[in-house]
């Protein structure tokens, strides 16, 4: 069972799972000079269902939920390797100097096609619109259950960006706490808020258009920039030009505005750049209904692995950034990608 433990210098939450230790994808380097083939079978091929644990959804090419044994075109299923498991209770307990707590929570996968793809960029925009749906349909879903307080919604492109399996795929984390990154956002936003009486995101928002130094593309809902105090080269940003706290909140309209925002972002990755590993995360208010999100904005972050984090940026949260936000923007936009 995986358990959450917290220590008093650093009083954030870490994971302790060593279930993943076992995952056979670690063992994966000697396999393959063995070339023992009954071991490259792909668990997210079309045909190849049974190899997973059962869905929690499954919709087809039209973004109907369907049956199981029907033809899909997105599937999610809960993690085969969990760092989180559902059947814990969420109580944490002292132990010693210490908080410890059963690793509760939801850990699921995103089959993004039924095909064998490598890399969200293969996507046509209409698959990514599926994907951001099928992001919207289980956030609503998981938010019913009110052990949850917090959903991350995430995607590791890349071995080097935490990809395990090859299959394009997303994740999806439900967690009974607030993460450490999220929670410092939601409060320090809360004392701008309270200090200035607007959101923080939205004179964001308003500073960079205005500037037009790092924003990199826009549409009539959604703008993408290169935040100002950039932690890696390339980091890019896709925020949403109304205010909300919670990504499920968002219209049918905006989904497909931040579809074409995501496609033509991974697009640029893909080909402009190389196809550099890269992680994308959605950073949306929490659910547990008693915290008051309604300062917050949620946003997308997508941080390409361009550069290694050193000493220095480990031992201080420091991060130190080669290029500026401004030399990339402008880079990106002397593209044919971000033309509008
Ligand atoms: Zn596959
Ligand atoms: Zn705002
Ligand atoms: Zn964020």
């Amino acid at each position: 069972m995986p358990e959450y433990r917290k220590d008093i210098i650093l009083d954030e939450w870490v994971i302790i799972a060593t279930e993943r230790a076992k995952r056979p994808e670690n063992f994966k380097e000697q396999i393959i000079k063995v070339d023992n083939k009954a071991l490259n079978v792909c668990p997210f091929d079309r045909g190849n269902e049974s190899m997973t644990p059962p869905e929690s959804l499954r919709i087809d090419n039209r973004g109907n939920e369907v049956g199981k044994d029907s033809p899909w075109q997105v599937r999610v299923v809960p993690n085969k390797f969990p760092a989180l498991v559902p059947n814990a209770q969420p109580f944490s307990q002292q132990y010693g100097p210490y908080m410890v707590m059963d690793g509760f929570g939801l850990h699921e996968v995103v089959v993004q096609s039924p095909e064998h793809i490598t890399n969200i960029s293969e996507l046509s925009r209409w698959q990514v619109e599926l994907i951001i749906s099928v992001y919207i349909r289980r956030l609503i879903a998981i938010k019913k259950d009110n052990r949850i307080e917090s959903v991350i919604i995430m995607l590791n492109q890349g071995k080097e960006a935490g990809a395990s399996l090859e299959h394009s795929h997303s994740q999806i984390f439900a967690l009974p706490l607030t993460p450490p990154n999220l929670m410092n956002e939601i409060s320090r936003t809360r004392n701008y808020f309270n200090q200035n009486h607007r959101c923080a995101m939205c004179d964001i928002i308003n500073f960079e258009t205005k500037e037009d130094k790092r924003v990199v593309y826009e549409n009539k809902e959604f703008v993408m920039l290169q935040p100002y105090a950039s932690r890696n080269p390339f980091e890019t940003w896709i925020v949403p030009k109304r205010h909300d706290s919670n990504f499920e909140n968002i219209s049918a309209q905006e989904a497909n505005s931040f579809a074409q925002c995501l496609k033509v972002l991974v697009d640029f990755f893909y080909i402009d750049l190389n196809n550099p590993p890269f992680n994308y995360y959605i950073h949306t208010g929490t659910l547990d209904g008693t915290k008051d999100n309604s300062h917050y904005h949620w946003h997308l972050e997508l941080e390409p692995k361009l550069s290694i984090k050193a000493g220095f940026e480990i031992a201080t949260g420091i991060d130190i950034c080669i290029t500026t936000p401004e030399y990339t923007a402008d880079y990106m936009k002397a593209g044919d990608f971000f033309k509008a």
